[in-house]
């Protein structure tokens, strides 16, 4: 059967972008006028609003999501000395902010179906030096955070998760943001809601809770039960050595407007991704994202695997020639220069590099309408046919 021609697209589609309207212009506005632009009302206002919906008691905004998981090393008590396990199939900031705490990141290897860690490869990496688990949900895919729980527990080790793709996501039905010690979500333009830059922790400890808030706050603390000594109601205590990480009351507004429209935006993703695997669930030379049973993903990533002898890095160019954003997410983390030069082993984890000669993101945002996805699909068909 021929399919009907579509001309080539005439504008880029990227592979992701923000979805901003004017209720979130006015949300900024209307700071801008108050009183507050920065250590203002809107940062609790925002934090409430993702502890609601994701099921945690607390959570604390940082500047970016890095500044969060650097945050969130600290508040584990990670040191010089610690060693800390993740996935090579991340961005580089899921073990760079082991690097920023002087711990020593650890790659475990992914499973072959889902590109997340495999619970028994980090079960294998274990050592009488390891301090902390950092799951990644790639995708929006949730780690497996029920074996990873165990292994932690078992272990003595703090689960962080790092949720930049995963926000409205969930594992054995409870949403991610209750499934860890500490889960780090990201607001950056191309993640489910967007502050610009923005990130923060949600935990259910109190104190990972006040640690995280002196963290990001130059170490200092103004609560009179923490202090060592109290000289007057000038009087502030630096207690540990923090850094200037705070969100600033300008982007919570726009983090509190984007929420109200989260579950929105999840539901678009997760209707792409079924036309996505509706369109490729039969095409030799494509293989369509697996799905663990447990996880109900929130579709940050449509990741297909360009496989079966095809040429990817062709098929890449032929698609971005016809406008269509296609993308690669990762390179193994442990290849980078970096941390080759830090001495990490090339090409250590076979899974992962596997991956990654094959995998290619296709465009996936709320935005997109369905002739868009059209496009991204007669463009792949059409490559694929040579
Ligand atoms: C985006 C992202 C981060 C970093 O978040 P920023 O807000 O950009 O600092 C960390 N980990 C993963 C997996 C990400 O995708």
């Amino acid at each position: 059967m021929h399919c009907h021609h579509r001309p080539k697209r005439t504008s880029f589609l990227p592979y992701g972008k923000q979805s901003i309207d004017e209720d979130d212009i006015q949300a900024v506005v209307n700071v801008l006028r108050s009183d507050f632009i920065t250590q203002g009302p809107s940062i609790e206002r925002f934090e409430r609003k993702i502890a609601e919906h994701v099921g945690a008691k607390y959570v604390v905004a940082f500047c970016n999501g890095t500044a969060a998981l650097h945050g969130a090393c600290f508040a584990a008590g990670i040191a010089p000395g610690d060693e800390v396990i993740t996935t090579p199939i991340t961005f580089v900031a899921s073990s760079n902010c082991v690097l920023y705490s002087g711990g020593t990141p650890i790659f475990a290897d992914i499973r072959p179906d889902t590109y997340n860690i495999d619970p028994d490869e980090v079960a294998r990496k274990i050592t009488p030096k390891t301090k902390a688990i950092i799951a990644v949900d790639f995708s929006g895919q949730p780690a497996e955070t029920d074996r990873l729980s165990m292994l932690a527990h078992d272990h003595g080790l703090v689960l962080i998760q790092d949720a930049a793709h995963s926000i409205g996501a969930s594992f054995g039905g409870r949403k991610v943001g209750s499934l860890a010690d500490m889960t780090m979500f990201s607001f950056h333009p191309v993640k489910h809601i967007t502050t610009g830059e923005g990130g923060v922790i949600a935990t259910n400890s109190e104190e990972y809770r006040n640690r995280l808030l002196m963290f990001r706050s130059h170490g200092v603390t103004k609560e009179p039960e923490q202090m060592e000594r109290n000289d007057g109601p000038w009087y502030y205590e630096m207690q540990t050595l923090g850094y200037n990480y705070r969100m600033t009351d300008i982007q919570a507004a726009l983090g509190v407007s984007q929420m109200d429209k989260l579950d929105r935006f999840v539901a678009r993703r997760r209707e792409i991704a079924a036309q996505y695997n509706q369109a490729f669930s039969e095409n030799e030379g494509i293989t369509i994202p697996y799905q663990h049973p447990a996880a109900e993903s929130s579709w940050h990533l449509y990741v297909i695997r360009w496989n079966q002898g095809t040429d990817r890095a062709k098929a890449f160019e032929e698609l971005r020639s016809r406008n269509i954003g296609v993308h690669v997410h990762y390179i193994p983390v442990y290849n980078q220069p970096y941390y080759r030069d830090l001495g990490y082993e090339q090409k250590q984890c076979l899974h992962a590099e596997a991956y990654y000669e094959e995998a290619m993101c296709l465009p996936l945002f709320p935005g997109m309408t369905d002739d868009d996805v059209q496009d991204v699909i007669y463009a792949i068909k059409e490559v694929l046919r040579g």
